[in-house]
């Protein structure tokens, strides 16, 4: 199948290189409500190269907002059946689902080379887990929440505050997640707080103009708000572990600039690699990761 004819609509947008999308690689957190539909979001947008991670199994409670997932998936590992319907829908990307909870222990192994993290988790104490590694690792953070009368979206890099700067993380049952400790959600929050995720995923990715810029700390979508959407000016908390962090930091470029740098370099090293090597390419499947060749 043409990936040209694939992404023809967006294509047509002024300024849109599908080619950097199919080179990335974004790790989504949380195969839940958010994890859903920004899944369906990225393979959308055709992200090349996407890895899921979920230890929960899917329950009947979850189907109204979960979207992806059929009554025959009760029982089963969400990350592998949100993979399996991905693939359905896009066979041509790479998309891998793992049964994992992320730790401070393995998240250093799992995600070691993604582009970009998305936050679709449920749980405060992962959510400090991937703060803190974004920005060790200077990786752009896609932050999601909901509730039922609303929700919230930033974007974490090494120049905005952290999550930990404006969520508690130390409070009381902070480990457990919507399955222990329900809270009420529906399905439109969920909707309208995952749109603007994979949009800002599509802006760091491929900004298309200086005017887009990432949505900063803190958006806040609320439905008993007569204004639906505002920013609070959320600044960076002087005791948060993030200053240790960043002093700790070496000297790098800051966090969106870098991952422009590393994606044109990665174009034009894949370019490089397909003129010296055009034989091997068209019998590379689906294990490997996307480069150029899937689309020259
Ligand atoms: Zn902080």
């Amino acid at each position: 199948m043409s990936q040209s004819l694939r992404y023809d609509r967006q294509n047509q947008i002024k300024k849109w290189e599908q080619k950097r999308l199919l080179i990335s690689k974004v790790s989504v957190i949380g195969a839940g409500a958010l994890g859903n539909y920004v899944c369906a979001g990225l393979i959308g947008l055709g992200i090349g190269n996407i890895e899921i991670y979920d230890f929960d199994e899917i329950e009947i409670h979850n189907l109204n907002r979960q979207s992806m997932f059929t009554e025959e998936d009760i029982g089963f590992n969400k990350a592998e059946i949100l993979t399996k319907r991905l693939q359905e829908r896009n066979s041509e990307i790479n998309i891998q689902g793992y049964s994992e909870k992320i730790t401070e222990k393995n998240i250093a192994t799992l995600l070691n080379d993604t582009d970009l993290i998305i936050d679709a988790v449920d749980n405060i104490e992962t959510r400090a887990v991937l703060s803190r590694f974004s920005l060790i690792k200077n990786i752009p953070l896609v932050h999601g929440a909901t509730s039922a009368d609303g929700g919230q979206i930033a974007v974490i890099t090494r120049e905005t505050p952290c999550l930990e700067c404006f969520m508690n993380t130390n409070r009381k049952n902070s480990s457990q997640s919507c399955t222990d400790n329900p809270n009420p959600s529906v399905v439109y929050t969920t909707q309208v707080i995952s749109g603007l995720m994979v949009e800002n995923t599509r802006i760091i990715l491929l900004p298309l103009n200086k005017l887009e810029k990432p949505t900063p700390p803190l958006l806040y979508y609320d439905l008993l708000s007569p204004n639906r959407f505002y920013h609070v000016n959320i600044q960076r908390k002087k005791d948060c572990i993030c200053n240790e962090i960043l002093k700790n930091a070496k000297l790098e470029k800051p966090t969106l600039e870098k991952i422009k740098v590393d994606l044109d370099n990665r174009v034009i090293n894949t370019v490089e690699k397909i003129d010296t090597n055009k034989n091997n390419i068209s019998n590379k499947k689906r294990t490997r990761k996307f480069t150029l060749s899937d689309f020259i």
